[in-house]
Parts: C-alpha cells; structure tokens; sequence
C-alpha cells in the first residue's frame, strides 16, 4: 500500500470515535528464506483481543490471512519477481467490532541478481504459426483469470512437499532467451526427471484445470485455497480431471516433453494471489519456525 493511502488510511480511522490505532495489539513475527523478489514470508499475527476479521495487504496486494486460533492469525506473503527492492509497507487491519485495528510493519526487500539461460527449442514456440494465435490468447486468459481467482477457504496444511524426488535443474527467475529471443522471466522451477516419472500434489487442493496447452503441453493446475495455486507442466500423461480433490502425494500426472521443452522435466509454477513465487520458498518456508527477528521486518 502507499504511503499517501496508509495515512488516508490512518486519518479515516482517527477520525471514527470508535476506531482505535494500536500498534501493541499486534504481534507480528516472521518466516522467510531470504526477502528478496520471487520468495515466500509467512507471518504469524498475534492479537490482543479476538478480532472477527483481519486483511493484510503488501505491494498493493491484498493477501489471505487465516485463522490459527482465537488471538493468532499466519498469512503467506508473495514478493513477485517485478517487486523493486527497498522498503515496503505491509498493512494489518482487524476488526473487533465496534472496534477496529491498525498497524503496519516495514519489510526491506534485497536485491536479487537472475541468471541468464540460452534455450534451444523448435521454432513454433518462438514464433507460433498464426493459426494458433487465437489459441494462445484463449490458453493466457484462462490462466490469468486462475491466477485472479481467491477460493475462499484454505485447503493446504503445513508442510508443502516436492512433487518429484529429483533435483531442481533450473532457477526460478532467469531471465530466459529462446533461439536468441527473449522471453518472459522463467515463473517456475525445473526438476531434472525422466519421462514417467510420477508427479505428486505438493499438498490438498482441488484441480481446477487438466489437458494440452500450447506452451506448457500436458498441464495440471491445483487450486490449494486462499489464491494460492500450483501448475505442472509438460506432462506426458494426466491422472486427473477437473474438480478433482487431491491430496499431498496423490498423483497428478507422469512427467514428459510436452509444450516449450528443450527435453523432458517438470516445470513447476506457484501463484500466490498472482504474485510469481520460487515453489522451493514455500516448500522451504512451510517447515520453518518463526523467528522473533526476521531479518528485513522492521517495526
Ligand atoms: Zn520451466
């Protein structure tokens, strides 16, 4: 949130008899691998009083919090990769009616340097024929709106799992040039596995998307609640459909070479209320204690 909004902010609540600016309502701790562009923070909020609502936004995003018991709250923060470094404004607001609670905490974002990788793949997915150009749009626009989606309740628990045993083999973030031509960042990590290889749910959800797109071939998107969502990519085989209710471990397909590949892997994307996220961040950060200081959480 800006500046200038916060303090809008702030001044409509003062000028409310019955709201109250207590920054000693709430503690705030955190977890985090690094914060930088492309990471994962989860925050622990705990209250003085039971409030009934609470919204935390950050980077002019709103994201989910939920409920851990009556006075602690967590939430999953997603610095996306476009994130400029420096210092960022994260808003709590809870409501204890009548009463309602504001405060705010800095988080400082540290640079990161992104690879760069040269990627040979067939000329179709560099310059696509024209009679698939309408297919492209309609495949992005169905994306987009998966990514826009907020499923209210939270499906996922604690810890998230790698979907493959093997090793990642390609950074999130790196910029990424095809046949010489640039292309958007890489919004995923790569695991170095054979064709066949089962791929597993990370954690519960619900599939919300399985079948052949034009760049990710084979795909399977995994809604875990509260905008937060998983996609696999160049699948050679799908073991669900639509509206299917995975578990951590179920699988969800076999990995291949399907889409933009250079050879077979698995290509794994998370959203976090469409903010662009490193997979191995929430994996790692989902089996973290909080810290009292967390480096990059200022008062
Ligand atoms: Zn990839």
């Amino acid at each position: 949130m800006p500046i200038v909004a916060v303090l809008l902010l702030w001044s409509l609540l003062l000028a409310q008899p019955a709201a109250r600016v207590q920054s000693q309502a709430f503690d705030v701790r955190g977890a985090a691998r690094g914060v930088q562009p492309g990471e994962v923070v989860r925050l622990t909020i705990d209250t003085a009083t039971r409030f009934e609502t609470l919204a935390v936004e950050a980077f002019g995003v709103e994201f989910q919090p939920y409920r851990v018991s009556d006075t602690r709250w967590q939430v999953l923060i997603g610095i996306d990769l476009d994130v400029a470094p420096g210092r960022h404004v994260v808003s709590f607001v809870g409501t204890h009616p009548p009463e309602t609670f504001l405060t705010t905490r800095t988080l400082i974002v540290e640079p990161k340097e992104f690879r760069t990788r040269r990627l040979t793949v067939e000329p179709q997915y560099v310059e696509p024929p024209p009679d698939v150009a309408d297919r492209i749009v309609r495949e992005a626009e169905r994306l987009n709106a998966i990514w826009a989606s907020r499923t209210p309740e939270r499906l996922w628990v604690e810890p998230f799992v790698r979907p493959v045993p093997d090793p990642p083999n390609s950074a999130f973030g790196s910029r990424s040039i095809y046949n010489n031509v640039p292309r958007s960042p890489h919004g995923g990590t790569d695991f170095l596995s054979p064709t066949g290889r089962p791929v597993r749910s990370p954690n519960h959800g619900r599939v919300v998307l399985a079948e052949d797109l034009y760049f990710t071939g084979g795909t399977v998107v995994v809604d875990h609640g509260l905008g937060l969502v998983s996609l696999f990519a160049h699948l050679s085989a799908i073991s669900v459909r639509p509206g299917t209710v995975v578990a951590p471990g179920d699988e969800l397909g076999r990995v291949g070479a399907t889409g933009r590949v250079t050879g077979p892997h698995l290509h794994w994307t998370v959203r976090l209320n469409g903010t662009r996220v490193d997979p191995l961040s929430l994996v790692e950060v989902s089996t973290m204690p909080d810290t009292a200081a967390t480096p990059g959480l200022l008062p």
